[in-house]
């Protein structure tokens, strides 16, 4: 990648950051990484396991000398982390970052971009429920989207630029509009996890009543959504004070749905039921020829003894 930048910052390094630097490093070990953390206890962890090739002490150190600058904060820091950068920035560079949401992103950033400075926001669609530097792993975008959002202040070299380098950590790249984004995002992503959120905590509130049954004989469908629901609570704070429309929106259709389907079941209505779930099933296999996920049983994982 030594041929797309020469020098790029990390602001933040959890788990988004620590895969890019060892998706980065895969394959190119000339391209320069330095990291920043806005805490000690972080930027000593990335020291001790060698994520960056630099840890910075102070956001200005971090990106003085950067061509590309990720910024890899909550979607509710963004705006603070740019605010204190902004003076910093080399004349020419370009500012990215990798929040789930684009709008709200865009709103915080655009104010601050200095006049000689880049923005192409980005979202990598890849992710896992840990958090934190050492949670980062090099495959975590192969063959995953990073959308990319249009910004009036960027070039076409830019964003060609910042679309090769997704593409040399493993991600398919394409360009989103932003408020297309964050609908899609909602009905894919974030709906999902806050249906997830609300299982598990009816789940857990049943179980005190029945004395951890819930948890104890829990199923496959709902074990998957514990590991939804144990995504890191401040950035899908964020994600939904962000996104606050296209998720109502989306929480709208959604209960319309639900209670068809209750109804369904009320009066006994099994042709609907069976309509509805052949036609989610078909989703599925979509979903899997696009390459998007395994036909494996159980996602490919091996847990064979838990298997219900
Ligand atoms: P993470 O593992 O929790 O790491 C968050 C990083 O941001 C840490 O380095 C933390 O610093 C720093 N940070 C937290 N609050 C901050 C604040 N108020 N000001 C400055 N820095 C702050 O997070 P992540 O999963 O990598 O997520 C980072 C971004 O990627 C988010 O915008 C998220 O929406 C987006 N994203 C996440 C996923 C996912 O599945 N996790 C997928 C795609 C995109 P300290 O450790 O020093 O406190």
């Amino acid at each position: 990648m030594s041929q797309i930048y020469d020098r790029v910052a990390l602001i933040g390094l959890g788990l988004i950051a620590s895969s890019i630097f060892w998706a980065s490093k895969r394959n190119d070990n000339s391209l320069h990484i330095t990291g920043f953390s806005r805490s000690e206890k972080t930027r000593n962890i990335a020291r001790n396991i060698g994520l960056c090739d630099e840890v910075a002490d102070s956001l200005e150190d971090a990106v003085k000398d950067a061509d590309l600058v990720i910024l890899c904060v909550p979607v509710g820091a963004m705006e603070q982390v740019m605010l204190k950068i902004a003076p910093f920035l080399k004349a020419g560079a370009t500012i990215s970052d990798v929040g789930s949401v684009k709008r709200a992103v865009i709103n915080a950033i655009e104010p601050h971009l200095p006049t000689d400075v880049k923005f192409v926001p980005a979202h990598p669609l890849a992710g896992t429920e840990h958090s934190g530097p050492e949670s980062g792993f090099a495959s975590l975008f192969d063959n995953r989207w990073c959308l990319l959002t249009d910004h009036k202040s960027a070039d076409k070299t830019a964003k060609n630029k910042v679309k090769n380098f997704w593409k040399g950590l493993g991600a398919n790249v394409e360009f989103m509009d932003a408020d297309h984004h964050d609908l899609v995002l909602a009905v894919t992503s974030h709906a999902p996890h806050l249906i997830a959120y609300t299982m598990v905590g009816v789940a857990d509130d049943l179980g005190k009543v029945t004395d951890s049954e819930v948890i104890k004989y829990s199923a496959a469908g709902f074990r998957d959504f514990t590991r939804i629901a144990a995504s890191d609570p401040i950035m899908w704070r964020d994600v939904f004070l962000s996104n606050k429309e296209a998720t109502i929106e989306i929480l709208g259709r959604f209960t319309e749905e639900l209670f068809d389907l209750q109804r369904a079941i009320r009066t006994g209505n099994g042709e609907k039921l069976l309509d509805y779930f052949t036609h989610t099933r078909s989703v599925r296999r979509e979903i899997i020829e696009a390459g998007q996920d395994t036909d494996a049983p159980n996602f490919g994982r091996n847990f064979d003894s838990e298997l219900d």
